[in-house]
């Protein structure tokens, strides 16, 4: 890890930790307010599609509106309380006000037997209803009741919202990273994805881009469902994308295919994983997961990957109160944006390129590009050149020639950046 990762990381970490109490949903002030914070990193843009608008097959729900949220028991105490913690409630849950007997009580809770201190995720967008979530151990102590139960929220014709955030290249065509932001206090799922997505985006307005990059940050399926539907324009310059989600707790980073399999997003994030010393973990495409799948639907058909450490449903904390901010680390989070940036790096400079000298091999000697002792080993440098200059007939990109050589992208870059200027090499074409 290089000396810059870790401020940058510790200021992920600060970012979500402020974000961190709000109580997301799939729309929501919480969400409107979670925009607004990374819009302190980025001149964010915050879009609001209204309820009732067709997206698809789906249509925008109404907004969610939660204000308190309690169980007490006969002595009136509260028992189980949403303000202590927002994972306490079932995400969306209807308003009611009643009074229970214990057996009344129990088909609207849930808590985890074999994790008696963690307090579950539920959601019930699609079905009206409530519940509580609790941890066993509460759950344990409820006692018989009868207990007072109450949720002040409502479901109000409003809107949902997005994030995006728009950095114009030399290219109109599009390379998207999408974020899903529909999950209240969790961390790794879904506020390190955010924090990446906003700091690789702050990153890359210092950069000179060829292609146009879009961020999206919007809720989990009906939130690119919607947003996809919405902006079709834009969806007809996107070329390709990655959804990068759960990037900061300390398991291995792992790339899941897009549906095509061979895009060059599947190749790309690969070759840099291995170029930064990472395993290789690669999932093949499921129409399960994450945003990626609507973008892979075959109305859409996008190359759209997606980048996580630990993924859906793969550590025990995942959708519980444990995974909080003690499961995310600076450095994970530091090294999943450095990845992030390379990534980037490899889609805005994998050209094809023509060599200008294709009779034999030029003298590179003559031109300085060649080490001047005869007889030593040719170095991984000269191997670079010697390999661009081969390949470069204007059907293999810079990619295509780092894989096929085994020399790192970065080298094979640099080499092709040298014979450019040395009038050996010309730009042929985009991939
Ligand atoms: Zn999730």
């Amino acid at each position: 890890m290089n000396r810059e990762a870790r401020p940058r990381g510790e200021e992920m970490l600060t970012l979500m930790r402020d974000i961190y109490p709000l109580c997301r949903s799939i729309t929501g002030e919480g969400v409107r307010e979670t925009l607004r914070a990374l819009g302190q990193h980025i001149d964010l843009t915050i879009g609001e599609i209204a309820t009732g608008e067709p997206a698809f097959d789906w249509q925008v729900p109404q907004e969610w509106v939660i204000r308190d949220a309690w169980i007490k028991g006969p002595d009136g105490r509260k028992l189980v309380d949403f303000t202590e913690h927002n994972l306490h409630l079932v995400n969306y849950s209807a308003p009611v006000h009643t009074t229970l007997s214990r057996a009344d009580l129990e088909p609207h809770l849930h808590s985890l037997p074999e994790h008696p201190d963690w307090i579950p995720y539920r959601t019930t967008y699609y079905h009206q209803g409530w519940g509580f979530c609790l941890t066993q151990t509460q759950r344990d102590a409820l006692g018989d009741g009868p207990f007072e139960v109450m949720v002040d929220s409502d479901h109000i014709d409003g809107s949902l919202s997005y994030g995006e955030y728009f950095l114009p290249g030399a290219s109109s065509e599009e390379v998207i990273f999408y974020s899903h932001v529909c999950h209240p206090s969790l961390a790794n799922d879904n506020l390190s994805g955010l924090a990446v997505c906003t700091f690789l985006a702050a990153a890359l307005t210092q950069r000179d881009l060829h292609y146009s990059y879009r961020f999206v940050f919007a809720p989990g399926t009906i939130g690119s469902i919607s947003w996809m539907a919405h902006n079709r324009d834009k969806i007809r310059n996107l070329r390709l994308g990655l959804v990068a989600v759960l990037l900061g707790d300390r398991g291995p980073l792992r790339y899941k295919q897009t549906r095509f399999a061979d895009a060059q997003i599947d190749r790309i994030v690969p070759q840099v994983l291995a170029e930064r010393g990472h395993d290789v973990i690669v999932e093949p495409f499921s129409p399960y997961g994450y945003d990626e799948r609507q973008f892979g639907s075959p109305g859409i058909a996008l190359p759209v990957g997606r980048l996580t450490r630990s993924a859906q449903g793969g550590y025990p904390q995942y959708h519980t109160s444990a995974d909080n901010m003690d499961l995310v680390s600076a450095q994970s989070l530091a090294e999943s944006l450095a990845v992030c940036e390379q990534i980037v790096d490899v889609i805005d400079s994998d050209f094809y390129y023509l060599n200008t000298a294709p009779l034999g091999e030029p003298q590179l000697g003559r031109r300085g590009l060649y080490g001047n002792t005869g007889g030593q080993k040719v170095g991984d440098w000269e191997m670079a050149m010697l390999w661009v200059l081969n390949q470069a007939d204007g059907t293999n990109s810079l990619l295509d020639i780092a894989i096929r050589s085994g020399l790192s992208y970065t080298e094979v870059k640099a080499a092709a950046s040298n014979l450019l200027a040395a009038g050996l090499l010309e730009k042929s074409g985009s991939t």
